[in-house]
């Protein structure tokens, strides 16, 4: 019966930005540092510390808000929000409420068809983070560590344009690239630099309000939002088709089980008495500034995709697959830039398939690979005059990424030099067809697959290296 509910699903996504030190003041930021060796009277809340706001963390978040196409606005109002739990010795966070520095914008999501989905944003705004609080680190109860307290985040809260999970996993995706691309965020979910809450209600196909909604926390990857999504869109579809009513509440997805389980509601209780911090002036950015930002943000995500394929004449999927990361884009474009001989469809694929799946085996990124773009250039050079096949080159890049050795330097050692002498294959060809002259006879009675055959014995006896080119002549007319 699912069909006629219609998910509705808004995102509140929170990004630690990438800066040095906090918020408001001077600790490091370094994740994993010794517990509680971060600290200063300003992030542990002692009396009489005043705020002094980072303006790299004001930078990062500006430059995120612009490349989301959001409104900067020139005045915003840091805000506390007031409650009570461990890892927040404060008993506040600093954040923004009713003034945040954001607002609109959106985020295009490529979905897997190649379709996109337009999601409207609703505001991004700054605060600080909270400390954490460890419950495997003593026997006897739970341990905090104020090392992450007063760390700069921007929380991104989309509007309810969401409608399926998938739409979720697409829109996250795209959100992370373009975090990446900007180098305000790591983007890391199990360290906690991207934290996802998913607000998810239901209503019936074609109505114009909204169901009651629930929020679901605690998912540690994309793939969890996606599948607590889901979970919670069943369980309000079979909740609302037995007769009952979705209780709005605040759910926690537990791995293990796949399933949601409620909040404790005393954590949930929450009133937060927001009200502006008297110790922070407003923030206020000048349009110049602003103005100056924007014309610092590198190529975008959805602006390189697009280039790809006008500039290099590559298939859509390509371009998407090439530009997930910009060091992989700019590996691509090194690539094609130094081959400039070669089709740059080419390079694709070979970077698709081969780069990608020996970085895929070794859990290495790009920008560690030993094969640089101009040792791969050179070995399409090799390519290109000749010098070995295609299907030599396979071996030849599997010697690079083993060694790290040149293209030139393996082919010349390991003896892989394509052999386009015609003599030398002609003696090879008359041996294969004289020493087969049961499937020769086929072949002549018409039975074209045997051809296969044969070019697979004249292959196998120069191990790979003749140009198969002339070997598919030469074995045509020895076949007659
Ligand atoms: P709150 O003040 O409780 O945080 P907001 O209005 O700021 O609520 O919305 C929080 C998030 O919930 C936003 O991402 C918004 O798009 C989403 N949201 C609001 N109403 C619904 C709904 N009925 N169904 C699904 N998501 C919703
Ligand atoms: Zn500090
Ligand atoms: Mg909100």
């Amino acid at each position: 019966m699912s069909h006629q509910w219609e998910p509705v699903i808004g995102l509140e996504v929170h990004a630690q930005l990438k800066t040095g030190t906090k918020t408001f003041c001077r600790c490091s930021t370094q994740f994993g540092d010794e517990p509680n060796s971060n600290v200063c009277p300003v992030c542990l809340g002692l009396p009489g510390a005043l705020p002094v706001l980072n303006r790299e963390a004001v930078t990062m978040a500006v430059k995120t808000a612009l490349a989301f196409g959001c409104k900067v606005h020139r005045q915003s109002i840091f805000a506390r929000k007031n409650y009570f739990y461990p890892d927040l010795p404060k008993g506040y966070q600093i954040s923004q409420y009713e003034q945040p520095f954001s607002s609109d914008g959106t985020v295009e999501a490529r979905l897997e068809d190649g379709t996109s989905r337009s999601i409207r944003l609703n505001r991004i705004h700054l605060e600080e983070d909270a400390g954490k609080s460890i419950h495997t680190a003593t026997e006897s109860g739970t341990a905090v560590d104020l090392n992450r307290c007063g760390t700069p985040l921007i929380e991104i809260v989309s509007e309810p344009d969401i409608r399926s999970a998938e739409e979720a996993y697409a829109y996250l995706s795209r959100l992370r690239q373009t975090l990446l691309y900007l180098g305000v965020c790591d983007g890391n979910m199990e360290e906690g630099s991207l934290r996802c809450d998913a607000n998810i209600s239901v209503r019936k196909a074609g109505a114009s309000g909204f169901g009651t909604r629930t929020e679901v926390k605690n998912m540690n990857s994309f793939r969890g939002v996606e599948r607590a999504i889901n979970y919670e869109v069943e369980r309000q579809i079979s909740v609302l088709e037995s007769g009952g009513e979705v209780v709005q509440e605040t759910l926690l997805w537990d791995v293990d089980k796949q399933a949601v389980r409620p909040m404790r509601s005393k954590e949930e209780a929450n009133d937060y008495r927001y009200f502006p911090d008297p110790d922070l002036l407003p923030l206020v950015v000048e349009d110049d500034w602003v103005a100056g930002l924007e014309k610092s943000l590198p190529e975008l995500p959805q602006a390189r995709e697009k280039r790809f394929t006008n500039q290099y004449g590559l298939p859509e999927y390509d371009s998407g697959v090439l530009t997930v990361t910009r060091e992989l884009a700019d590996y691509f474009e090194e690539t094609a830039r130094l081959a400039a001989g070669t089709d740059p469809k080419k390079v694709s694929n070979w970077i698709m398939g081969e780069v990608l799946a020996v970085l895929r085996d070794r859990n290495v990124e790009i920008d560690r690979f030993e094969v640089t773009p101009a040792q791969l250039a050179g070995m399409f050079g090799l390519i290109e005059e000749g010098t070995i096949s295609g299907k030599i080159a396979k071996t030849v890049f599997e010697e690079m990424a083993a060694s790290g050795k040149s293209a030139a330097e393996i082919v010349e050692t390991g003896g892989l030099v394509q052999i386009s002498d015609e003599s030398a294959i002609r003696e090879v060809v008359e041996r294969v067809v004289a020493g087969n002259p049961e499937q020769a006879a086929e072949y002549k009675a018409g039975k074209q697959k045997v051809f296969g055959f044969f070019m697979g014995q004249v292959m196998k006896e120069t191990r790979g290296k003749a140009n198969p080119k002339i070997v598919n002549e030469l074995l045509r007319k020895a076949l007659g």
